[in-house]
């Protein structure tokens, strides 16, 4: 479905980007992984995308709280592979605390690396899409970016932010065939997630299941994870011919969640 195209994931050495770089692949698109992480390790998941699905695949380290970085990767993205046709703006960070003690770096890397570098990361890539009539911007966004949670300021602002700022470029690209859209899941099990359960149910004297259901999942009505898989298959949809006149949309992915 997506052979002769082009993506660049941020965020994609893990997770819900490294889930939706690999569905991407297996559709034929040619892969910018992006993220930090261990070098060997980096290597291995770039190379079995090439390995797996027959396809290109490259990785770039820039960090995304740098705008000039972030402008060069989508250079070398449009120089190696050939174009950029579909971005996922997927690298995110989180930081939990009372807003009174919030330090202020990490307010600001959270708004520079959830949000900020959405914007410069689109930047770069629309004039190539609006040239080649065609492109597909996914931004992951999250529950957070349609309700709030305490102790989360800065996630939530910047959740916010995305929201606002997909649906202005999806106003702006309209009528080039690019489609501009946010996925908003709700709790998805990565190793993130998995790597907190033993921590807190020490902490808390509580089981995993308790942990699960009444810590992790209070918010979430269904009381399951949302997949890394389920995600990427709803990115793969919107890169799809049926997807076309979906656009400026924020699609939750989170169990209920914002239902209520
Ligand atoms: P993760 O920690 O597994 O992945 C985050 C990725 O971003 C990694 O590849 C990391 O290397 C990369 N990254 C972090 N800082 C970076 C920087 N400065 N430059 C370049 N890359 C950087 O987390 P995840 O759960 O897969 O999260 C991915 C996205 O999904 C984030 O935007 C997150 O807010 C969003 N999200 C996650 C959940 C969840 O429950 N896991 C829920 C809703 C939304």
């Amino acid at each position: 479905m997506l052979k002769g195209k082009t993506a660049v994931i941020t965020g994609s050495t893990s997770g819900i980007g490294l889930a939706i770089a690999r569905a991407l692949a297996e559709q034929g698109a040619d892969i910018m992984i992006n993220g930090f992480g261990d070098a060997g390790a980096i290597e291995t998941e770039r190379a079995r995308l090439e390995a797996d699905f027959g396809v290109r695949a490259r990785y770039s380290a820039a960090d995304m709280s740098k705008g000039a970085e972030i402008a060069a990767m989508i250079e070398t993205a449009t120089a190696e592979l050939g174009s950029v046709d579909i971005l996922v703006n997927n690298a995110g960070i989180q930081h939990v605390s009372p807003i009174e003690d919030f330090p202020v770096e990490k307010w600001d890397a959270i708004l520079a690396i959830n949000l900020s570098a959405a914007f410069h990361a689109i930047r770069a890539a629309v004039p190539g899409m609006k040239a080649r009539k065609w492109g597909r911007i996914i931004n992951t966004a999250s529950a957070h970016s349609k309700v709030a949670s305490p102790f989360k300021s800065a996630y939530v602002a910047a959740k916010h932010g995305i929201d606002g700022l997909t649906k202005t470029v999806a106003l702006e690209t309209a009528t080039f065939g690019i489609t501009a859209n946010s996925i908003s899941p709700g709790y998805v099990w990565t190793p993130l997630v998995e790597k907190q359960i033993p921590d807190t149910m020490a902490a808390r004297g509580l089981t995993r299941e308790q942990v699960i259901n009444d810590v992790l999942l209070t918010a979430q009505p269904t009381k399951e994870f949302v997949t890394v898989d389920q995600v990427a298959a709803l990115a793969v949809f919107l890169c799809g011919d049926a997807a076309s006149q979906i656009t400026g949309t924020n699609l939750s992915m989170d169990g209920g969640w914002t239902a209520g």
